[in-house]
This record gives structure tokens, C-alpha cells and sequence, in this order.
């Protein structure tokens, strides 16, 4: 390995690490705005040359031919070292992205068990024999893409680049791997770690730079077969605009503007608990966030006054610090956007029930941090009611009965998430159907597990990430028919 030291970051490209002085981006911590250390920048040709070692490495024999219980073995030996080196993983996105230590090694250690996951998906999946209608054995096969470009978010980066690259892995794929500039140490951390398990070179590249440059080289490379995103929805209709000229699949998870519900029947303590870490979880920057909290009228100013007592007592603090609820945002430029939205809010008539400023503590001040807000009097269509804003922002509404509830609940261009708190099971099996949502909460929020599928419905993507058939998002299908018969043609041999 190459140039790799504490204060440089190199990418890698065919198994070996590359870092190029003249070409380079400082990571920052956002917790104290100190450079941690400066990180190579891959350029166009960086990226073709990751490209062709991709190509080489998925068309190589031992490669596509390797059983998959071996195959599973390589992603099972990388669960391992992950989870041995879990500290180091979360130290890297904890100074990268500035969330608190105790979800950063959540996270680490989450990301270990998403390749376990998916290597046993990979030695139990199997081909489909399927129904025939004549004296044939048909089958549906399934066909590895071959490179598949992973580009991944800042706000959970461990646990998202184990949920493309392990999945793709599985499936038979090479992989380049872009993370997004503002976190891309554990990408590269993951590549060194899985080739020292045992994953051939080439089957891993990690490509470090920014999503303009970089990033687009990526999606317009013509031995790109297929990409696999998650982050904005402007950058992912800009991706899906670029597989579109192309004709190559991609997978979109993209932003949320989620509806958290509390009805009059609720368990009010549990709605608020999980209402307080649907949103402030992570300084709110999660795509699943509830940040859209419809309350009904008659319980309306209990439950809000409860809530901003909530918001009100959580610690703002350094990450690395024990008892630290909220760090910082994950940039100084996204905390000004955050920032700006809490403002046009003010200009459109919200009352600051929470939060709404930057912490005075002096600790705190060189930091990027917010704290948790909490936004009531806005309609529905304000902007900051309708847009993301991805930082620890809550607006509050009040509803009526269950059709104003719904009606406000979907008016929404994204459809990621929402969460229910209700006694009644039957109102809840019905606006649970009702959500135009990809994911349902009830009485819950936020729990999550590798074996369900997740995406979004309208703006917030399109595909399903995770769960067993996340395998078959990375391939496709391929129908077989084998004669049992040596006259059996659909015209019957009338043509023989
Ligand atoms: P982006 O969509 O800008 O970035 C996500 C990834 O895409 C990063 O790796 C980025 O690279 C890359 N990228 C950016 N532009 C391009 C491009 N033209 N072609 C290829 N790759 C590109 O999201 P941000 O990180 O800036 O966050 C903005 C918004 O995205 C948030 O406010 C939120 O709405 C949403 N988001 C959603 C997430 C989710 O989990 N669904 C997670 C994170 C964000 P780079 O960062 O290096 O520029």
C-alpha cells in the first residue's frame, strides 16, 4: 500500500491504493471544522481505470465460476474483520460526519452483519424451475449485471455501503464504489479490509471525489451496467436521466418528508419517545426522518407540550463525548441550509416552539451544530412542511378525523416512510394500507432489519434495497427452456 498515513487517504483501483499529491480533498471534521486529513481525488481517468480492472475481475473465471458457498465464505470472512475492527470504522465516520460514537458503532457493526446477511442469501438463493406447458423443463436462472456502480450518501455511509456492495457481491458483481466526498474513509477502510479477507482485487474499487466529476464519469462509463444510488432526488432524476440515454437499471433511494401520526388513543409517552427519535436521531439527517408530525386536534397541545419539553432537554454535544444526544450537522454548508429553512419558515408564519438556533455553548462553537427545532402554526404547504430539509427540524400539525389525516399525510412529493401511533388495530391496518408510503411504522419508528425490503414510493426512489431478494436487484433473469422431447416446437413440427 501506498502513501496511506494518518493525514492522507488514498482510493483504490485494481487492489492497489492510489494517491495522488497534485490531485487531493481535505475531509473536515464537522464537530471542530478541523481538516482530519486529505484524500485523493479521482479523476475521470481514475475511474475508467477502476472501470477496466472491474471488468477484468468480473469476467475472470475464478471469479464467475467460483460456487457460491465459497463466494459466501469471502463476504462472511469480511463480516468478520468488520466486526473486529468495528472502532476503527465508527472513529472514521464519527469524525467525517460528526455523528455520536454510540450510533457510529451502531452503525459499524450493523454494516458487519448486512454482509453476513447477504452470504447467506448468497449459498441459499437459488435458480426457479417453472411451470411448463409442454415437454420441456423451463427454468429462471439468475445473471450477475457484471460492474455495478455504488454511490453512497454521507449521512449513513457504513451501514449504506454495506447494503450495495454486500448484495452486489452476492449476486456476482464487481463493484465501484463512490462515497460521497464529505465521508468516504470507511469506503475505503471496507476495501482494504475485504481484500484482505480474501475478495480477488478488481471486485472492489473505491473512487474518491466529488459527485460532479467524479461521480458523473462513474454513471456515463459504457461497461457501467447498472447503478445503485442513494441520496438526493435532484442528483438521483439527474443519474436516472444518464441510465435512461443508456438503457442500464438503477436503484433510487432518495429524500423523505415523512408523517408521524398521534392519535387521540395513543400511548402518548411511547408516540413522544418514538416521535423525539424519528426525528432528532442522528440531528435529524436520515432520509427516513419523521419530520412531518400530524397530531389530532383534541390531544394537540399535551402532546406538543410534551414534545418541546423533550426536544428542549436533549444534549447537544461533541461526539465523542459520553452523554452527547445530537452532534453536529454533517457540513457547515448543509447546516446554513438548515439554517435557511428554519428562517423562511419564521417569513411564512411558524412559531419557534424549540430550538430554531445554533447552541450558544462555547464548546460547541466551531462546530457545525443546530439544535433540535421544533416548528408549529405552518399549513401543510409551507415550504419547510414540504421540502427536506435533512437536519433536526420537526414542524408540528394538527388534524381533524381520519380523511383529513390522510389527505394531509399524502400530500407529499415523496413517499418514503410514516409512522402510526394508535390503540386501534383496525384504524391502524387502514391507514396503514391508505399511506402512500414504502414503509409503515406502527406504534414504532424507525426499527429497521436487513430481511425487510426498503424504498420509497413517488419522489423517494424506485426499488427495493435489502431483504433476501436485495440479491436480485444486482442481477438479471434469465428463462430457460430444455426440451425433453426432440419434436416438441410450439408450431407442432409443421414447418420440420
Ligand atoms: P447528493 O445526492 O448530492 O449526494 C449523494 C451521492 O451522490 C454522493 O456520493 C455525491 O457525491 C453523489 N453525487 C452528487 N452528484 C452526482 C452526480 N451528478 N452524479 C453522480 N453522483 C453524484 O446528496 P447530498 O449528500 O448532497 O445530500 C443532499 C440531500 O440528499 C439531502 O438533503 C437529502 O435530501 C438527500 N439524502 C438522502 C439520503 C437517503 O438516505 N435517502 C441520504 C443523504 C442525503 P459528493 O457528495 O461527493 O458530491
Amino acid at each position: 500500500m501506498q502513501d496511506q498515513s494518518d493525514q492522507t487517504r488514498a482510493l483504490w483501483v485494481d487492489g492497489v491504493s492510489v494517491f495522488t499529491p497534485a490531485r487531493t480533498f481535505d475531509s473536515v471534521n464537522p464537530a471542530t471544522g478541523e481538516v482530519n486529513w486529505q484524500v485523493a481525488f479521482a479523476t475521470a481517468e481514475h475511474v475508467a481505470a477502476a472501470v477496466a480492472s472491474a471488468k477484468r475481475a468480473v469476467n475472470d473465471p475464478a471469479w464467475r465460476k467460483m460456487l457460491p458457498h465459497v463466494r459466501a465464505g469471502i463476504l462472511m470472512r469480511i463480516a468478520d474483520a468488520m466486526t473486529a475492527r468495528a472502532d476503527e470504522f465508527a472513529r472514521l465516520q464519527m469524525l467525517e460526519n460528526g455523528k455520536v460514537w454510540s450510533e457510529c458503532r451502531a452503525q459499524a457493526l450493523s454494516a458487519a452483519s448486512t454482509f453476513r446477511f447477504y452470504a447467506s442469501a448468497c449459498e441459499t438463493l437459488g435458480s426457479e424451475v417453472t411451470p411448463s406447458r409442454g415437454n420441456y423443463l423451463s427454468m429462471t436462472a439468475y445473471e450477475p449485471y457484471g460492474v455495478v456502480a455504488a454511490i453512497t450518501p454521507w449521512n449513513s455511509p457504513l451501514t449504506m455501503e454495506a447494503q450495495k456492495v454486500a448484495p452486489a457481491l452476492a449476486a456476482g458483481n464487481a463493484v465501484i464504489l463512490k462515497p460521497s466526498e464529505v465521508t468516504p474513509s470507511g469506503a475505503l477502510l471496507l476495501a482494504q479490509v475485504a481484500f484482505e479477507a480474501g475478495l480477488p482485487k478488481g471486485l472492489l474499487n473505491v473512487v474518491t471525489g466529488d459527485g460532479r466529476e467524479t461521480g458523473t464519469a462513474l454513471v456515463e462509463h459504457p461497461d457501467v451496467r447498472m447503478v445503485s444510488f442513494t441520496g438526493g432526488t435532484a442528483t438521483g432524476r439527474s443519474i436516472a436521466g444518464i441510465a435512461a440515454q443508456r438503457l442500464i437499471p438503477v436503484a433510487l433511494e432518495l429524500g423523505g418528508k415523512s408523517p408521524h401520526i398521534i392519535f387521540e388513543d395513543a400511548n402518548i409517552d411511547a408516540a413522544i419517545n418514538g416521535v423525539v427519535d424519528g426525528i432528532f436521531e442522528g440531528s435529524g439527517q436520515s432520509c427516513v426522518a419523521g419530520s412531518r408530525l400530524f397530531v389530532q386536534r383534541s390531544i394537540y397541545d399535551k402532546a406538543v407540550g410534551l414534545l418541546v419539553e423533550r426536544a428542549r432537554a436533549l444534549r447537544v454535544g461533541l461526539p465523542d463525548v459520553a452523554g452527547s444526544q445530537l452532534g453536529p450537522l454533517a457540513g457547515f454548508a448543509h447546516r446554513d441550509r438548515v439554517e435557511r429553512f428554519v428562517s423562511i419558515a419564521r417569513e411564512e408564519g411558524g412559531q419557534i416552539l424549540a430550538g430554531g438556533r445554533r447552541p450558544p455553548e462555547a464548546a460547541l462553537q466551531a462546530g457545525a451544530f443546530f439544535e433540535p427545532t421544533v416548528i408549529g402554526g405552518l399549513s401543510n404547504s409551507a415550504t419547510a412542511v414540504q421540502q427536506e430539509i435533512f437536519g433536526p427540524v420537526l414542524c408540528v400539525l394538527p388534524f381533524g378525523d381520519e380523511d383529513d389525516l390522510i389527505a394531509q399525510a399524502n400530500d407529499s412529493a415523496f413517499g418514503l416512510a410514516s409512522g402510526i401511533w394508535t390503540a386501534n388495530y383496525q384504524r391502524a391496518w387502514r391507514v396503514a394500507r391508505a399511506l402512500e408510503t414504502g414503509l409503515v411504522w406502527i406504534n414504532t419508528y424507525k426499527q429497521l432489519s436487513i430481511a425487510t425490503p426498503f424504498g420509497g414510493f413517488k419522489d423517494s426512489g424506485i426499488g427495493r434495497e435489502k431483504g433476501v431478494n436485495g440479491v436480485r436487484l444486482y442481477q438479471q433473469s434469465k428463462g430457460i427452456y430444455w426440451s425433453m422431447d426432440e419434436k416438441n416446437f410450439p408450431s407442432d413440427g409443421a414447418l420440420a
